[in-house]
């Protein structure tokens, strides 16, 4: 692909919307509380605290339908009054956050499975080439799970995605997703090629990526509006 020095996305081509909606591994929420959880994120008046406790409440959401694919199995139960049938989740699962961002929706899943394993994996996206490069790897040395969660809020170049889940494969996961807030249709393209096997959870599917590689309309960069980082400090919250 022809990349502009500076300007790394000026000039490639990407898909529309439609192109890739459609694909059998893009599930994309139509729940309004997600919607309306997402305006609050989209919203660049938002400080960074409401952005925390929004996301969360949206990951929520978003684990609750990525959960829905979990083999449900079948148990006894005895309530105060008589015992009946009940169910468990029959996989076990971890969550594979990409720092940074990624930390932004860890509460949320934990809030639904208080044990659950977290294994962290530090990628960050060289903002020249776009490239992403591995720098934190807390994988346990046995994968000890059945399906394994990776959390990246932005699916914008699809290269980090890419990579978390080619080095999760060569680790030994067997069955991968990824859970998002925002894809772009360049990312979800990418991420559906390179691994078709793995289902992709998002809350919205926007537009393009802008010549800077940032989705938009899209939601600013989420590690920054996470932890009121970054250049654009103007919606100052030192007081809180
Ligand atoms: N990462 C972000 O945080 N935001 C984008 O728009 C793209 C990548």
């Amino acid at each position: 692909m022809f990349m502009h020095a500076g300007k790394p996305m000026r000039g490639v081509a990407q898909p529309t919307r439609d192109a890739v909606a459609g694909l059998p591994q893009l599930r994309i929420s139509r729940h309004p509380v997600v919607a309306h959880k997402l305006t609050i994120l989209r919203d660049m008046t938002t400080p960074s605290a409401a952005f925390r406790h929004a996301l969360t409440d949206l990951t929520v959401c978003l684990a609750y339908e990525a959960l829905a694919a979990m083999v449900a199995t079948p148990t006894r139960v005895r309530t105060p009054l008589e015992e009946t049938d009940g169910t468990t989740l029959g996989e076990r699962f971890a969550i594979v956050p990409v720092l940074r961002a990624g930390l932004g929706m860890v509460d949320g899943f934990l809030t639904l499975f208080p044990s659950l394993q977290v294994w962290h994996l530090g990628l960050y996206r060289d903002e020249t080439s776009l490239q992403p490069v591995t720098y934190y790897n807390r994988l346990p040395r046995l994968a000890t799970v059945d399906t394994c969660f990776v959390l990246d809020p932005m699916l914008a170049t699809g290269g980090s995605a890419v990579q978390t889940i080619a080095i999760l494969k060569e680790w030994g996961a067997r069955s991968i997703s990824y859970v998002g807030v925002i894809a772009a249709p360049y990312g979800v393209e990418r991420l559906a090629q390179a691994h078709p096997d793995v289902s992709m959870y998002v809350g919205a599917l926007d537009r393009e990526l802008n010549e800077d590689g940032y989705i938009v309309p899209g939601l600013g960069d989420a590690g920054d509006r996470l932890y009121h980082t970054g250049n654009d400090l103007s919606n100052s919250e030192n007081a809180e």
